[in-house]
């Protein structure tokens, strides 16, 4: 069993995945966290992130367990993410270690889930059931706001909603897997449902698929 969820950033699909993931027992995998980890390699190097041999070089050496899981969470790593994540080797990559992961789960699990902007599209076409959750650029960057506030930062809300936009117009405009909801995937507007609701709604999906 594959199950994708994508979407844009803060739109509430990792706390979705990891609930489903608990839910069925199902591996759970955040690729966003791939790119991240590339990208705090490339800049811990030295390197600027548009610096696309220093982001291969990260990419093709990456060790997902190694990636620091608090360090990749800054705003600095976030934008760089999305600038080595619009590189085709780089994402390349990373291609066959995410399949990997859904196609043999660690740990003998019977399904994956895994987070991202083109699993239903590109990295999982065969995905049982997609899911893209999304919500109005608005919505995300308060949520990311507040997060970001309870974790000390001082960025203004102003600031988190231009970044969103940005992160967003990148994900969505590059050339190569660009950020877009699957043929076949159903669509989940956290901007007006709960993550209650939304999670409610992904299991019916997911039990009806298992049948
Ligand atoms: O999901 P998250 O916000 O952690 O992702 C960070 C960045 O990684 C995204 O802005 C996007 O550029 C990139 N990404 C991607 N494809 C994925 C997952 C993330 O391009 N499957």
């Amino acid at each position: 069993m594959i199950i994708s969820v994508d979407g844009p950033a803060a739109a509430g699909k990792g706390t979705l995945a990891r609930a489903l993931a608990e839910h069925f027992g199902y591996a759970y995998l955040d690729t966003g966290s791939l790119y991240r980890g590339v990208a705090h390699a490339v800049l811990m190097s030295g390197s600027a992130p548009q610096d696309e041999a220093a982001g291969v070089r990260a990419a093709e050496t990456l060790d997902p367990a190694k990636i620091d899981p608090v360090a990749i969470r800054t705003p600095e790593v976030s934008e760089a993410a999305s600038v080595v994540a619009a590189m085709p080797p780089v994402r390349a990559a990373i291609l066959a270690f995410q399949r990997r992961f859904a196609e043999n789960p660690p740990n003998g699990e019977p399904g994956a889930i895994l987070d991202g902007r083109d699993i239903g599209t590109v990295v999982c076409p065969d995905a049982d059931v997609k899911l893209y959750v999304t919500a109005s650029a608005e919505i995300r960057a308060h949520r990311r706001w507040l997060e970001l506030k309870g974790s000390g930062s001082e960025l203004s809300e102003t600031q988190v909603l231009a970044d969103v936009k940005d992160r967003d117009a990148r994900d969505t405009d590059r050339a190569t897997s660009p950020m877009r909801p699957a043929d076949d995937a159903h669509l989940l507007d956290t901007s007006n449902l709960s993550i209650e609701a939304a999670f409610g709604a992904a299991v019916a999906l997911i039990e009806q698929s298992r049948g």
